[in-house]
């Protein structure tokens, strides 16, 4: 309480430095903010605006739901879950899947169905799951555990048992980190917060083999990289190898909160009735709309032209990056998953970006994340690199001044 009597914390709990900007509405790749200013938004709710905002087919399917039936509950069946799940187990490896709110708990299903997979099968100690450094797994006890980020455990008491963490991509640690009590091994195809650090494909091949060799249960967290974000589908897909758990969330509702535990029917064997739940997963709302997405994605020719953009878009980086080499230092990424190491820190580079009116996002590594809507069409593209130049520019002469 200050002198006065007033609370000095805000309503909200400030676990997030925001910016001072509120949106009131938004159309496509655009955001208005209340006081009428347009944002080129290539930020994507953090890749969660998948088919940009206002989208009129998820709209429609929003609305036509509302009018019929919010929450039921997971004690009736779902048609649209049911719907939604044979369609990712159709174009996937996936034979199952489990509903959730959030990535972190579809993480938590891939988690608690990776050791049950070990139990049933006699391996009660194999609960321990391998990790990579630079992961970000999302924000529970469990799932901070598994980031191993000292900056996300650090004062909330002892870190969950059974994460073990090695080195992103180095495989003789890997190697030597498998023991008796390993029960799996668990990567990003594309860690996202960790810097759009890019896993090599023959990595997650190796992956594969080691997880086959040793008996171990194979896990990818595509929560970022899925649903289109890579290129495909789901950027295992770009690799040739495929998991035996998937989580998924961010791009597959569009903006409405939704998550997925995808799995084999192999590595799903101990989840019978009774040993996972929840009340909001996979709600009606929720399935409708994560519908409507996959009506978008898997129209054809839809991932083409996601990958034709992200081309050019790279391009159009790698020649900013020519430009400025003052400032950016690199660019890297897979599809619209793009990230850009940057001389000066990203913060500012992000506040630059945002003097230009084009939203990004920021990521570990110092890199800053470029992550349009995936129906980013040609002006837009052009508008965004317009104003890239135009904050690297900006940026430039900063620095001649200083020096
Ligand atoms: C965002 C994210 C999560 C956490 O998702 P939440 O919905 O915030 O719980 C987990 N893994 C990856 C790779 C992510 O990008």
């Amino acid at each position: 309480m200050t002198a006065w009597g007033l609370p000095v914390i805000t309503p909200v709990l400030p676990t997030y430095a925001r910016a001072d900007l509120a949106f009131e509405r938004g159309e496509g790749c655009y955001l208005i903010a209340d006081n009428g200013q347009r944002y080129l938004d290539f930020g994507a709710g953090v890749a969660v605006n998948a088919l940009g905002h206002a989208n009129p087919g998820l709209i429609a399917a929003l609305t036509e739901q509302a009018g019929k039936v919010w929450h039921t509950s997971n004690l009736y069946r779902i048609p649209g879950g049911e719907k939604l799940a044979a369609r990712l187990v159709a174009a996937t490896f996936a034979d199952t899947m489990f509903f959730t709110n959030s990535g972190a708990e579809a993480l938590e299903c891939a988690i608690k169905m990776a050791r049950k997979y070990q139990s049933h099968n006699g391996h009660p100690e194999r609960f321990h799951i391998i990790t990579f450094e630079g992961a970000f797994h999302g924000r529970t006890l469990a799932t901070i555990a598994a980031g191993g980020q000292a900056k996300y455990l650090e004062g909330f008491g002892p870190k969950v048992e059974g994460f073990d963490q090695v080195p992103f991509g180095d495989l003789a640690a890997l190697k030597v980190a498998i023991g008796p009590e390993t029960g799996a091994l668990l990567i990003e195809p594309v860690q996202g917060e960790g810097g759009v650090r890019v896993a090599a494909p023959e990595f997650l091949r190796a992956l594969r083999a080691l997880c086959d060799e040793h008996g171990l249960l194979l896990i990818f967290d595509e929560v970022q990289t899925g649903v289109g974000r890579s290129g495909k589908l789901f950027a295992y897909q770009q690799a040739g190898v495929a998991p035996d758990i998937m989580a998924i969330a961010k791009g597959i509702g569009g903006g409405f909160p939704v998550g997925a535990c995808l799995a084999t029917e192999r590595a799903a064997v101990g989840m019978t009735a009774g040993t996972h739940g929840s009340t909001f997963g996979g709600n009606p709302l929720a399935m409708a709309v994560a519908n409507a997405v996959l009506d978008q994605v898997l129209a054809p020719g839809f991932l083409e032209r996601v990958q034709q953009t992200a081309l050019r878009l790279k391009q159009q980086l790698a020649m900013l990056k020519d430009t400025y080499p003052g400032i950016i230092e690199e660019v890297r990424g897979d599809g619209l998953l793009l990230g850009l190491k940057t001389r000066v820190p990203n913060t500012e580079f992000v506040a630059a970006l945002r003097d230009q009116h084009l939203l990004a996002i920021g990521a570990g590594d110092n890199v800053t994340r470029i992550l349009p809507p995936l129906i980013v069409g040609d002006a837009e593209l052009a508008e965004g690199i317009a104003a890239i130049g135009a904050a690297c520019a900006a940026l430039s002469k900063k620095q001649d001044a200083a020096a």
